[in-house]
């Protein structure tokens, strides 16, 4: 069924094609998946002044996809890195998965 991509055409591809991803990276969990972009969850703890105590707090963003990556899946550890706004609510490129979810199971066809 895998199709092995040899060469990526798409243009939009941070290795392949000549969106340039610069800025601020970030890593966290894939929490949904869509054709091209995935959304990404990550906590980050916040200081809080009153109580001087830090609270969790959870961030939500979208990454582009590009052709060569497109076998993310939901549950997987990934980072994004920042690149120019591609649309209204992506503005970051999926550039490497860390982990995947089912690392264990890899044999299962
Ligand atoms: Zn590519």
């Amino acid at each position: 069924m895998k199709e092995k991509i040899e060469k990526c055409d798409d243009e939009q591809c941070p290795i392949h094609g000549k969106l340039a991803a610069r800025g601020r990276v970030f890593a966290g969990n894939v929490i949904r998946k869509f054709p091209k972009r995935i959304a990404i969850e990550f906590e980050r703890t916040l200081f809080i002044k009153k109580y001087e105590r830090y609270m969790k707090k959870k961030t939500r963003l979208h990454a582009r996809v590009s052709k060569c990556m497109e076998n993310v899946e939901v549950g997987d550890y990934v980072q994004v890195r920042e690149c120019r706004p591609l649309s209204k609510i992506i503005h970051f490129v999926l550039v490497e998965v860390l982990r995947k979810k089912s690392q264990n199971k890899e044999e299962e066809k």
